[in-house]
This record gives C-alpha cells, sequence and structure tokens, in this order.
C-alpha cells in the first residue's frame, strides 16, 4: 500500500479526515469540486462549510451525547471543534459559530499543513491506482460519483432521500399499555415471536389522531431536492420512485381516514394481554427494534414531514408514548447514503473493496458533527492502514464508538436510516442506581441517569486512548 490517502469531498468529515491521517504522518490529498461544479446548497470554495445552521448543538458533555462527542473530539485534537471553538458566538449551551471564519480557519489550516494538497475537480470514479481512498462526498454527492458509488455498493444500497420515522428510547414507552407481540406470534428469521411493541387505539382514539395528523403543521420539500419534473412545492404529495415505500404517514392519512387502519395501523393478528377480555385494538401503532443493543425502537412506516414540535405533540397522543423520548423524530429530505451496516465492515471499509472507506453523512450519520466524527475516525484508519498497522476502535460506551457501532453494524441493516448521536446507541450503564440514605436504591433518571453514561465514557475514553500510545510506541 503506498502512503498517499485520496480523500474525496472536503466537507466537515473529508476535512477532519485529512487532518487526522495528515497529523499521523500520512501524505493526504484531499479533492474537491467546488467551485468547479456546485451543490444546490454550499456558497463558497471553503472547506467544511456549513450548508444550513450554524449550530454545533450542545455542548454540555455531561448531560448530552452531542456535548459528549464534542469533548471526545477536543481530546483527539479535532480541526472542526479547534476551529469551531475559535469562531464560537454567543449560543447559551450549544456551540455555535460564525461560518466564515469556521471555514476559513479550517480551510487554512488543511492548507498550511505540509502533509496534506487539496485539488479541486469532481471525482467521478476510482482510479486504479489509488489504494487507500475515502469517499466523503456527503449528501449531496454529485451525480456521477453516485452513480460510481451504486456500481460498488449495488444499486439498492444507495438512497437518495432519508424517510424517517421516529425512534424512541424503549425505556420509555408504557408497557402497562403496550406489549410485545409480532403479527400472528410468527417467529420468522431472527424473530422470537414477540418482535415488535404494539400501542393499541380505541375508535375514538383513532379518529382523534386521524384528525391531529392530518391537521398537523407540516414542512415543505425545497425546490431543489424535488426531482425534476416533479409538481410543485404546494403538492406535497410526490409521485416520483424515490419516495417507493416511504409514503410519509400524512399523505396516507390523507387519502382517507381509513387508510391508515388498513396499512401501517392493522389491527389484525394482535391481542392485548392488559384487555382479558379479549377486547380488540380498533387500531395498532407498531414499533420495531432499531438497534442491536435493543435500547432504541422506530414507529413503523411512521416516515412524515411534520414540524418536530408537532411530532411530539401528535405522536405522544399514542396510547402508551405518553412519555415517550424520542431518539429522533421523523423527516423527509433530499440525503444520499449507502446502507452501511450492510455494505461497509467495521472499519468502515466497503466489504468488497477493503481499500474503499466511506465517512461522513454518507455512512448514515446525521449531522455536521456526526459526519466530522465518522471523518475523524476514518482518517485515523486510513492512517494506520498506510502505516501498515492496525486500528483498534473506540469503545461503544464513548460516543465516537457507539456513533462508529451504529453505523457499521448495530443499526438493523432492513431498516437504516441517517441516525444522530444520541444515548440510545450506547449500551445501558451497569449500575444506574443511587444508593439512597435508608439503603435503598433508586433509579436515577434525567439529568443524573445521563451522567452515568458520560462519566464511564469519559474513563473508556482515556483507557483508549492510553491503550493506543503504548501499541503506537511498542511498534
Ligand atoms: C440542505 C442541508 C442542510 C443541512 N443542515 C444541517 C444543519 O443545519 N445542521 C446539521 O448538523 N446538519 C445539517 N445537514 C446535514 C449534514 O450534517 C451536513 O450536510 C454535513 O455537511 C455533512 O458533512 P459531510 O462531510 O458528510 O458532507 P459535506 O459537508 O456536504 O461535504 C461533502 C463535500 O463533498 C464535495 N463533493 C461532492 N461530490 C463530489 C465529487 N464527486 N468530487 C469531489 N467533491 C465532491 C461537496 O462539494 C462537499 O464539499 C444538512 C444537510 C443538507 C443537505
Amino acid at each position: 500500500m503506498t502512503k498517499t490517502i485520496h480523500i474525496i469531498g472536503a466537507g466537515l468529515a473529508g476535512s477532519e479526515a485529512a487532518w487526522q491521517a495528515a497529523n499521523m504522518g500520512v501524505q493526504v490529498v484531499l479533492h474537491e469540486m467546488r467551485p468547479h461544479v456546485e451543490t444546490p446548497a454550499h456558497e463558497t470554495d471553503q472547506c467544511a462549510e456549513l450548508v444550513c445552521s450554524n449550530s454545533f448543538r450542545s455542548d454540555d458533555a455531561d448531560h448530552n451525547a452531542v456535548g459528549l462527542i464534542h469533548q471526545e473530539m477536543r481530546t483527539l485534537n479535532s480541526i472542526i471543534m479547534q476551529e469551531g471553538d475559535k469562531a464560537a458566538v454567543p449560543a447559551g449551551g450549544a456551540l455555535a459559530v460564525d461560518r466564515d471564519i469556521f471555514s476559513a480557519g479550517v480551510t487554512k489550516a488543511l492548507t498550511d499543513h505540509p502533509l496534506i494538497t487539496i485539488e479541486h475537480g469532481e471525482i467521478t470514479a476510482i482510479p486504479d491506482d489509488w489504494d487507500n481512498v475515502i469517499i466523503a462526498t456527503g449528501p449531496l454527492t454529485s451525480d456521477a460519483m453516485a452513480k460510481t458509488i451504486a456500481d460498488l455498493t449495488g444499486e439498492k444500497e444507495l438512497a437518495f432521500f432519508d424517510a424517517i420515522a421516529p425512534i424512541v428510547h424503549a425505556e420509555s414507552i408504557n408497557m402497562d399499555i403496550a406489549w410485545f407481540q409480532s403479527r400472528y406470534d410468527k417467529a420468522e428469521g431472527a424473530g422470537t415471536g414477540k418482535d415488535y411493541i404494539n400501542c393499541p387505539m380505541t375508535k375514538a382514539q383513532y379518529e382523534t389522531f386521524i384528525h391531529e395528523l392530518t391537521n398537523a403543521e407540516y414542512g415543505l420539500f425545497k425546490e431543489w431536492e424535488l426531482p425534476s419534473g416533479a409538481p410543485t412545492l404546494e403538492e406535497r404529495e410526490i409521485d416520483t420512485p424515490y419516495f417507493d415505500g416511504c409514503m410519509p404517514i400524512e399523505i396516507m392519512a390523507a387519502r382517507g381516514p381509513e387508510t391508515l387502519r388498513f396499512g401501517p395501523m392493522k389491527p389484525v393478528g394482535l391481542t392485548n394481554p392488559h384487555k382479558p377480555d379479549n377486547e380488540q385494538p380498533y387500531a395498532v401503532v407498531q414499533l420495531r427494534q432499531d438497534n442491536a443493543l435493543g435500547t432504541l425502537f422506530n414507529i413503523v412506516g411512521f416516515q412524515t414531514k411534520m414540524k418536530w414540535g408537532e411530532q411530539t405533540r401528535v405522536f405522544k397522543m399514542i396510547p402508551g408514548l405518553e412519555n415517550a423520548e424520542f431518539a429522533r423524530l421523523g423527516g423527509l429530505h433530499r440525503n444520499t447514503f449507502i446502507n452501511s451496516p450492510k455494505v461497509l465492515d467495521e472499519n468502515l471499509r466497503l466489504k468488497s473493496r477493503p481499500h474503499i472507506r466511506f465517512a461522513g453523512q454518507i455512512t448514515g450519520c446525521e449531522g455536521y458533527i456526526e459526519s466530522a466524527s465518522i471523518g475523524l475516525i476514518a482518517g485515523r484508519m486510513a492512517a494506520r492502514d498506510a502505516l501498515g498497522a492496525s486500528f483498534k476502535k473506540p469503545p461503544l460506551t464513548t460516543a465516537l464508538g457507539a456513533l462508529l457501532n451504529h453505523v457499521t453494524g448495530g443499526a438493523n441493516a432492513e431498516t437504516f436510516q441517517p441516525m444522530n448521536v444520541n444515548f440510545g446507541l450506547f449500551p445501558v450503564p451497569e449500575n444506574p442506581y443511587q444508593i439512597m440514605p435508608n439503603g435503598k436504591r433508586k433509579k436515577l433518571r434525567g439529568k443524573d441517569r445521563k451522567k452515568c453514561y458520560t462519566d464511564r465514557a469519559r474513563i473508556d475514553l482515556a483507557h483508549w486512548i492510553r491503550n493506543n500510545r503504548q501499541e503506537e510506541e511498542a511498534a
């Protein structure tokens, strides 16, 4: 293997990957198509341009998984965090940045680095003599590159839109109302016959729910998100092959009050154990396990463009979800991403072509910081390959390790959709209890519980760094 890493895309992930790899002593060529070829959202030729909000979200490393990943990235000398901190503007507990100062800072740091060369121009195919490649072309990957990726992964494994159903923390579901059961108790594949969480509705509850669903506030697609020839912005029902199988729930509901009851909310093959008199639900909302840990469940068929505040309001009307905590809310956006749990190995390499790695949003993480963090890991992995050394992944109990695990296998490949970092991706701490003065154990909740996750993460990250350093010194 040669020592040069070719990174395609100088966005959040590509920039971070280049910085990390170069700092490990490896030569990097960073390829960026802007300004020669534009995306519909970028406006400059700078590295790590923020295409929308200027916020990196919560900076609370004690109680928030995003704040924790900030801290982990700072510990690992992240260029995105370094320049983000320098460009910070007042934003309460969040880290928000002056976007121009931020991108200019990243661009300068990369340009000044003796081991990084930035080449402008669209990459449409992977040349045969590139043997260590990171594809970090993001949610707006150019058409030609998307075609190349589809050829590499298989067309079915590349999506052009996300269609996200809300994801709920399992422990926030009220199991005094809901119950585990698969339709007709079918135990297929890895199933046990009790694979879904079912939330029952009476006729009155269903009718109120449909009314609220169809009268809620919705976001609109941006013009450039619509394929050419699609209807106007105001007509949200888009008749296009991009949306096969991911029709928004509100569009289905608007087709008629009974449509959902004959679709994702059909009440057949289910028996409510909380109703011993065999009372049948009028409709049922099902939730399916979303990660191998069993900490997250997605609401089946509930992809939506409802505004976020509205989603919380309307979905909490579902019996059993009245106290639901959402790991992520639903959405539909233009977004190019691969089915990472299926096509990538645990080192972010394409199983069929291990010299090609993926990083950033295209791997199915979601958000500036998440994209940069997968870039950070990919850059370090690629550098270790170039140096002929193996890479030890960060532990699953850290934010970096939990997100990496999610996109490379922790998530269910069948239902894989982009995901932010959140505590639902971490294993539940072994001892989330507090000993009370009377000697009894009290289950920790809220902030105290989150602190258990972040304290553990800090200890485990420090161990990981120490072990890696010892290995590098011994090599
Ligand atoms: C419209 C929009 C708004 C978003 N808003 C937010 C937000 O507010 N907050 C948030 O946290 N996340 C947001 N995201 C999600 C996501 O976090 C960002 O898109 C983030 O920039 C992803 O980082 P990335 O490095 O994976 O991709 P990008 O930052 O997009 O970087 C990819 C780079 O690859 C380049 N490229 C593409 N194809 C080629 C090619 N063939 N050859 C060479 N270069 C190529 C692009 O020009 C780009 O510079 C948004 C996404 C979109 C699409």
